[in-house]
């Protein structure tokens, strides 16, 4: 057997000063045990809690196992990740969040799934300590995204996740400036899995999600997935005319049943007009949505396809 894949630990750091000194003791520890090559991979998402000098710090004390990457502001956890990727060197790439939600002890076993040949393993946090508003709002996203993406995973939130080597470059390769990294992912992977961890509450400081961070992360996961809404607004508008146009035919007909009196002088006829041209109206608006999903897929440049592998080899010379 050749020599096992090499491990990159990539973890997003923003003010968590607090937790830094047992993430990283934990985080050495577990790799350590695991008997193959690794480097974490810290990003420092532009913390003014002290976080910055306390990963230079480590980066210096471990060398060779630790890599700081320092932003120069708060670009949001995606972005992180996305700078702790570029910089990642190993065949499997671990994401995890830096306040011990979710346990660095986990990452043998992402690896060991990874080796049995899956491309992303997920992971589903048995007793989730979260407050039921984000345990809603995850339910809601999950369902949806396993709709669009094809892939059914139960837990799309949770950041404690493996991907291999391929994916992440692939994921690197799309020029887009606002991601979902999980959804992202899934839409490069042919074989996914997930294994259930724990789950505690936050060990120190608080959520770096305030609702409308939230809020954002949630339209950055519904556009980075699907241009739907855009196209409703035609659905939308020819539904519209249609039953303008259904209107009409309805007055027109108790028209000559009823005779004048009936439909208050003209005034509906008016209504069912108007109907078909607002429909006619969202129709346009739907035409530019469409041409303006076009242009933001083309412009986010992902690649076209996604090769998992090429089985034989021609004899032909280059
Ligand atoms: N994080 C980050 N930049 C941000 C917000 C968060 O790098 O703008 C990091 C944070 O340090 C943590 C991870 O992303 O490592 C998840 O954040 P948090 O635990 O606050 O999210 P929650 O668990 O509430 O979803
Ligand atoms: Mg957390």
């Amino acid at each position: 057997m050749s020599s096992p894949e090499t491990v990159s630990v990539v973890i997003p750091v923003f003010n968590e000063k607090e937790n830094l000194p047992e993430l990283l003791e934990r985080c050495l520890k577990t790799c350590r045990s695991m008997g193959r090559p690794f480097e974490l991979v810290l990003v420092d998402d532009g913390s003014r809690d002290g976080s910055t000098d306390m990963l230079e710090k480590a980066a210096g004390e471990h060398p060779g196992e630790v890599v700081s990457v320092i932003l120069n502001r708060n670009y949001g956890q995606h972005n992180a990740i996305m700078a702790g990727f570029a910089h990642a060197r190993g065949g499997i790439i671990i994401t995890l969040d830096a306040d011990l939600q979710n346990p660095p002890e986990e990452i043998p076993r992402l690896v060991k799934t990874i080796d049995e040949g899956h491309d992303v393993v997920g992971t589903i946090r048995v007793n989730r300590q979260d407050s039921f508003f984000r345990r809603l709002s995850s339910l809601m996203v999950n369902r949806m995204t396993a709709r669009v993406t094809g892939i059914k995973m139960r837990d799309y939130g949770c950041m404690l996740r493996a991907y291999r080597r391929q994916i992440v470059q692939a994921m690197l390769q799309c020029q887009e400036r606002s991601t979902f990294i999980p959804v992202l992912a899934n839409s490069f992977a042919k074989r996914t899995a997930e294994v259930e961890v724990g789950h505690s509450e936050r060990r120190a400081g608080t959520s770096k999600y305030s609702l409308w961070k939230l809020l954002n992360l949630q339209f950055d996961l519904l556009t980075s997935m699907t241009t739907l809404p855009l196209r409703l607004l035609s659905v939308i508008g020819v539904l519209v005319s249609m039953l303008g146009v259904g209107f009409g035919v309805m007055i027109l007909v108790m028209r000559f049943i009823r005779g004048s009196e009936w439909a208050a002088q003209g005034v509906f006829t008016l209504f069912a007009i108007l109907f078909i041209f607002v429909g006619a109206q969202f129709v346009a608006m739907g035409l530019l949505g469409e041409y303006i999903g076009r242009t933001y897929v083309d412009v986010r440049a992902r690649p076209r396809y996604f090769i998992r592998q090429v089985a034989g080899k021609s004899t032909l010379a280059e």
